[in-house]
């Protein structure tokens, strides 16, 4: 008797703590894995390119991703914040989109263009692929249990001026993630998205925006996010400039390890 209440307690245990898990797992460079409750969302997790500085996914785990094994099974959206390559892979998303009969990814229409220049029957993942149209106010996408606000930014770098950057804000059912992408850092932009009133639980940042005082106040005061996570970390970064990350903002998370994770 004494043995069954123990394993009905572990159970439900279990049952609240997957249910309720909120959770974010490093996969590499911007890549990451947000789930909260039944729902996952993968970020810029699909590309095998580090560009000779930056993580990139494991092949195994690319496989892990297409054939859906944990922690990658039953996936609820795939986002891609822009069309460089060691964010994003066409043939690596294609493939993932093939392979999960029901996911959509939603990303910027160059992205979308990429997908179709490289894949064979197209057309018949084609629904599935859904753009924002380029706006510089959020437009929204809801599906069971979330949605997902996006607006275009500029990308960071003057050379990156025509790529088409998305920020996007997901609310898991009251839990607010947001993933910047490359965006540059834009008071002038942040203060018009009005992020600081969202309340938003973790942001994803990329770590430039922390290595100055400036960067951090930028992120404190127009994003002002309960958990920051900065992303984007080149391999083989200095300590010298992991140091100013701790230096102006002490709290910040800093995705460096796959696997490496943050609940909030
Ligand atoms: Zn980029």
């Amino acid at each position: 008797m004494q043995f069954l209440r123990g394993t009905i307690t572990a159970f439900f245990l279990f049952l609240s703590f997957s249910l309720f898990a909120q959770k974010a797992t490093y996969v590499a460079n911007s890549g990451v894995l947000v789930q909260v409750g039944q729902n996952k969302v993968l970020i810029d997790a699909f590309f095998n390119d580090g560009r000779g500085r930056f993580l990139a996914p494991k092949e195994a785990q690319l496989d892990a991703m297409v054939a859906g094994r944990p922690p990658y099974n039953n996936l609820s959206l795939a986002l891609a914040t822009h069309a460089h390559p060691d964010h994003f892979s066409p043939i690596q998303i294609g493939k993932l989109l093939f392979t999960n009969k029901k996911l959509k990814c939603l990303a910027t229409p160059q992205v979308v263009d990429s997908i179709e220049a490289v894949m064979d029957n197209f057309e018949i993942i084609h629904d599935r692929t859904l753009t924002f149209p380029l706006s510089r106010s959020w437009k929204s996408y809801t599906q069971e249990g979330l949605t997902v606000k996006a607006a275009y930014a500029k990308h960071a770098g003057k050379s990156n001026a025509k790529i088409q950057d998305l920020i996007f804000l997901v609310n898991f059912n009251g839990k607010k993630v947001l993933h910047l992408g490359d965006a540059n850092m834009d008071p002038d932009r942040f203060e018009e998205l009005k992020l600081e009133f969202e309340e938003v639980d973790l942001a994803f940042v990329p770590f430039w925006y922390l290595t100055s005082f400036y960067g951090a106040e930028v992120v404190r005061q127009h994003i002002g996010a309960k958990k920051v996570v900065a992303i984007h970390i080149p391999e083989n970064y200095s300590q010298q400039s992991l140091d100013k990350i701790r230096k102006f903002m002490p709290d910040a998370i800093m995705f460096e390890k796959a696997g490496q994770y943050v609940s909030f």
